[in-house]
């Protein structure tokens, strides 16, 4: 039998924007499968119909694909409730789907009992006992059941479970064990009906083939119950890969409330997309946080084995910091179109002027407008610029031009340093700082310069 094609899912709820910390998630997921020539997939998980919308939908697609994460495959799961409802049959029919009646509080009441009793607050699965009277009654009552999972916890009596480990080479973290002896069976159909994701999950991952499940470690003990899930679907399974979560500043884990960490945002703000997926590439990995110069180099360069198993801590400052990185690296060609779309000219000769002084492409129009003017010179030593017009080198305009002309003013001025080149710089441009003059000077080019030099807006 052919291997089967590297599959794996990115599964956000459309209850939010994505933001720094799951857009890890969906990047290394991207990556991993770029590499191994297989398809990425979408999934939206919406059975929450309540706290889904069609807007966070549509923000997720175009947030993942403005960061070049283009998908192969696309599903959301509230188009999918046949297949759920197939597979709640198949369960209820091998006796692994049982009715239970409790109320929120009732089960409250039975936790507090067993905490109090200093046991730990797994369902006693008291449902199983139930006659078909007392659920009669019940249901005349007017209550509706919710189904819970039949661990595999037990040797033939379930209301005796016992340790039993659930054991899986997980690609990031190695061997787990999960014990299932002390969980509860989780609910997997409410009472309303609706299935929770624990199960349309396995459902879905089953029926789009998925090879590869990478996700948080949040939900490791998910795994547990989900590989039994998968037993009981008679299905074999992906790979697991849990990695490590982001923790904020102060340790803590990221919120999903935090607004400026979503994609959106960052996008909003100017930031470059390739800096955002190097860092979520690179971020809690044995290497430093690095700049990849293209998605395919990020791909090249992935491995799944170099994510560290501890919480990487998530800082703005080093993402702002690859992202200049980015910007003071990028070749011309790279950013000629964006470039031209913004109205700036110039060629290479401007794009390796400035880059180095910018925190934000566009920032870039700003120094288009120093080269092209208009630009109101500041007139700081009237007698050094008029010396500086006398001595402005003949012939063309070149990267030369600026230390011949500034030897010469410095020679018949007696200045240095700072007193000879800050009021060329602030005649020239208009301000304080900003990239080389001499790489400015032959954009500027010598009759703008002159008139600068003058004291008339050029
Ligand atoms: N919707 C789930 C979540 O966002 C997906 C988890 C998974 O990858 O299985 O946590």
């Amino acid at each position: 039998m052919p291997a089967p094609l590297p599959t794996v899912r990115f599964a956000p709820s459309p209850t939010g924007r994505l933001h720094v910390g799951n857009i890890r998630t969906a990047v290394l997921n991207w990556l991993f499968v770029r590499k191994a020539g297989g398809r990425f997939m979408l999934r939206l998980d919406d059975t929450d119909r309540e706290r889904s919308t069609e807007a966070f939908a549509a923000g997720i697609a175009e947030d993942l694909a403005w960061l070049g994460l283009a998908h192969d495959l696309f599903a959301r799961q509230s188009d999918r409730m046949d297949r759920y409802d197939e597979a709640i049959a198949r369960l209820k029919s091998a006796g692994r789907l049982y009715p239970c009646y409790e109320t929120p509080p009732e089960l409250e009441r039975r936790r507090a009992r067993q905490r109090q009793a200093g046991r730990p607050p797994v369902y006693d699965r008291a449902a199983l006992r139930l006659d078909e009277g007392a659920r009669a009654r019940f249901e005349a009552e007017g209550r509706r059941p919710h189904w819970r999972f039949l661990l595999p916890n037990f040797d033939a009596d379930p209301l005796r479970p016992d340790h039993r480990e659930t054991v899986f080479e997980d690609l990031i973290r190695g061997r787990q064990a999960i014990d299932l002896g002390s969980m509860s069976d989780p609910v997997l159909v409410r009472e309303d009906g609706t299935v929770l994701y624990t199960l349309s999950s396995v459902v879905d991952d089953i029926d789009f083939a998925v090879t590869h499940v990478i996700r948080g470690e949040d939900h490791v003990t998910n795994t547990g119950v989900q590989i039994a899930l998968f037993e009981a679907l008679g299905a074999a399974g992906p790979r697991f890969g849990h990695h490590s979560l982001l923790t904020g500043a102060d340790g803590r884990g990221l919120s999903k409330r935090d607004g400026s960490l979503s994609i959106e945002a960052m996008r909003a703000e100017g930031l470059e997309p390739l800096a955002i997926v190097s860092h979520a590439a690179t971020i809690g990995t044995s290497g430093p946080v690095r700049i990849f110069a293209s998605l395919e180099a990020a791909v090249a360069d992935f491995d799944l084995g170099a994510l560290s198993r501890a919480p990487a801590r998530f800082e703005m400052a080093e993402l702002e910091a690859l992202h200049a990185r980015l910007l003071h690296e990028r070749p011309f060609d790279l950013v000629a179109e964006r470039l031209a779309a913004i109205g700036i000219g110039g060629g290479a000769p401007f794009w390796d002027a400035v880059r180095g002084n910018l925190r934000r492409l566009d920032e870039a129009r700003a120094w288009w407008q120093v080269v092209e003017g208009p630009v109101q010179p500041v007139i700081e030593d009237a007698e050094l610029l008029e010396k500086a017009v006398r001595l402005f080198p003949q012939g063309p305009v070149d990267e030369a031009t600026w230390g011949a002309w500034t030897k010469a003013i410095g020679a018949a001025s007696g200045r240095k340093g700072r007193a000879l080149y800050h009021p060329l710089r602030l005649a020239l441009t208009g301000r304080e700082a900003g990239p080389e003059l001499r790489l400015l000077l032959p954009l500027i080019g010598r009759e703008r310069a002159l008139k600068r030099l003058s004291g008339e807006t050029a």
